[in-house]
């Protein structure tokens, strides 16, 4: 059996299918909503979910959530958070976040993996099997290491993460729009803390990420604060004390914020009660057209960054097939109006949105069983894929990270006279040298007219379908010349070995670069030269003995710089040898208009 779980910021969740219907496994408490919570207590040891999250103030400093936020990130990247949570980070290092807990620190993902531990022991309670694999969900814009580590953070709980899914894709496949023929699919996801708005194109059952936008501070807390101001505002004028200034009553305020709430998603008009400490309790009617108007500045929040992503996705409002709610604020009826408003249809909302990520990691889990296992399959390929271009560097065509389906291009052309073939050479990662990186497959373009250096255009197009499978085709424009290779870029590749090239990629980024640099300068020189030794056919016979043993020493400099190993020398003689040779090209020039004046075309023997 392979799990789905969404592996939440706030709460996690485990399922299957079960005869084809969704089926999401309970914890002790009845709920299939896990808290993403885990308390070091002192005496009771290691605590995870609803138990963890309750209220335990001397446990405060021992408690840690929201571990989500903080995965494959480092320190400098979560600064802003850090000061908003109760509990310590270890000082000692400044790349690899580590929460501290007494005497001892843990990674993000060892925090995730027991949380995905007590979900794997619920899903083995619940069907009496042993679960040893599974599909977890992550946001969209998650990158390469935050997947890692979500996936290693699985590995850690004993689990085989067959597949990393984003949320959004789960979100559609729990509606089934991976059967629609064609869509553009809006899933707009409020939680309790963050929004997140992702536009995805489904063709055929493929899911392609066309852009996501959000606001990792903009969530359900949010209203709750605004809503729990206003009745503060509202008590004080009835009993001349305000409960928010009341260290006492400020945490049961927000609460009973929460639960008005809740209570006004439901029904337009409600009788709310508090009970000032001491005192007796007091009343008050309020409608839902009161409570929209408290948190209607904090709703319209969500607009901007759905605006945005439409225009990354490159798309119109009308232009969106279907909006999916995901997420427990999206109960909140202004949340919806405003959803439908910005994409001009009625939301999908029949599922519980608490729950429909999970659902789709569960029918993704299902679609699954039965294939061939210990391959990941990513929504994204882990390494920049690329050709060989001049002097052994990697012209880069898809930068890794980037989702699949993708396809890719970008023109190149011949480096000799009357060239009739080229070789197109596939590279994957990301180093920017030929013989650093991990070498795909080759082929060759034949049947090239046989054109002047720099003449022919060769468009290499790179084509990665959804399963990763990797096409290659290459075109001479000009004469419609084709040729194509088909290779499976992620064949062979364990994920250590994905690691270690990254790993690598970063540690020799700069002395990568100087290389690259230095390779571009001797290429430059080298074709500079070339061209100067053509146009001294013609040009030899028009310029001055003098200027045109400048020039020979020039390209002699130039030719000797080469081979050294100073960048700036080589760009130093080419600037040098284009200067000198300035004066020759205007002879040449204008003696090819003269010729063309009187008749003649230009490179035709006088
Ligand atoms: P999530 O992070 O998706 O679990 O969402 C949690 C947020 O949803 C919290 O802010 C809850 O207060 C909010 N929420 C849950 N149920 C409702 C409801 N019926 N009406 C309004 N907000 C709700």
């Amino acid at each position: 059996m392979i799990v789905g779980i969404d592996l939440g910021t706030t709460n996690s969740l485990v399922g299957t299918l079960e005869r084809g219907r969704p089926k999401l496994f309970q914890g002790s408490d009845g709920s299939p909503l896990v808290p993403s919570v885990v308390q070091f207590h002192e005496t009771e040891g290691i605590v995870v979910g609803a138990k963890a999250k309750k209220e335990n103030p001397e446990q405060i400093n021992r408690t840690i959530y929201s571990a989500k936020r903080f995965m494959g990130r480092g320190l400098s990247d979560v600064r802003e958070w850090m000061s908003l949570l109760p509990f310590d980070f270890s000082p000692s290092t400044e790349q690899m976040i580590r929460f501290q807990v007494g005497d001892k620190s843990y990674t993000p993902m060892e925090i995730g993996s027991l949380v995905l531990k007590e979900l794997k022991s619920m899903a083995e309670k619940a069907t009496g099997e042993k679960v040893d694999k599974a599909v977890i969900t992550v946001p969209a814009y998650f990158n390469d290491a935050q997947r890692q580590a979500t996936k290693f953070a699985g590995e850690l709980a004993g689990l085989e993460v067959v597949r990393i899914v984003n949320e959004p894709t789960a979100a559609c496949l729990a509606y089934g729009l991976d059967k629609k023929a064609f869509g553009n699919i809006a899933v707009f996801d409020l939680g309790g803390g963050t929004f997140d708005i992702s536009i995805l194109r489904v063709a055929e059952g493929v899911f392609e990420v066309l852009a996501t936008n959000g606001n990792t501070a903009l969530g359900g807390d949010d209203f709750d604060h605004a809503i729990a101001a206003r009745l503060a505002q509202k008590i004080e004028s009835k009993t001349g004390r305000n409960p928010a200034t009341e260290k006492s009553s400020q945490t049961r305020l927000i609460f009973e914020a929460e639960k008005l709430k809740r209570e006004l998603s439901e029904h337009t008009e409600t009788i709310w009660r508090w009970k000032p400490d001491g005192s007796n309790p007091i009343e008050f009617s309020i409608t839902r057209l009161e409570l929209e108007d408290w948190i209607r500045p904090i709703v319209e929040k969500a607009k901007e960054p759905c605006l945005q992503c439409l225009k990354d996705a490159g798309l119109k409002p009308s232009q969106i097939t279907d909006a999916i709610l995901v997420g427990g604020s999206t109960r909140v009826p202004l949340v919806r109006k405003l959803v439908q408003e910005i994409f001009h249809r009625e939301p999908i909302c029949t599922l519980n949105p608490d729950e429909v990520v999970a659902i789709g990691a569960a029918v993704q889990a299902n679609i699954l069983s039965g294939q061939i296992s210990g391959m990941l399959l990513l929504d994204v390929i882990p390494l920049s894929l690329g050709i060989e271009t001049m002097g052994g560097v990697v012209g880069k065509i898809i930068h890794r990270n980037s989702t699949i389906p993708i396809s890719a291009s970008e023109t190149f052309t011949t480096y000799v006279d009357g060239q009739t073939s080229v070789d197109i050479h596939i590279l994957q990662g990301e180093r920017e040298l030929v013989k650093d990186n991990r070498s795909l497959s080759r082929f060759q373009l034949k049947g090239l007219p046989p054109l002047p250096a720099g003449i022919p255009k060769i468009e290499v197009e790179l084509i990665i379908d959804a399963n990763g499978i990797l096409n290659v085709k290459a075109t001479e424009l000009r004469t419609s010349t084709t040729a194509s290779i088909c290779v499976n870029p992620s064949y062979g590749l364990t994920d250590s070995e994905v690691e270690k090239m990254l790993f690598d990629s970063f540690e020799n980024a700069e002395s990568d670069f100087e290389e690259r640099f230095l390779i571009e300068a001797r290429v430059e020189a080298d074709s500079l030269i070339r061209a100067t030794q053509k146009s001294l056919i013609k040009g030899k016979t028009l310029v001055e003995p003098t200027e045109l043993l400048t020039i020979e020493r020039a390209m002699e400099e130039l030719q000797k710089s080469i081979s050294g190993n100073d960048r700036k020398l080589i760009k130093e003689k080419i600037e040098t040898l284009g200067e000198t040779t300035k004066h020759m090209a205007e002879l040449i020039l204008n003696q090819a208009v003269q010729e063309a004046l009187q008749g003649k075309k230009i490179g035709e023997p006088s």
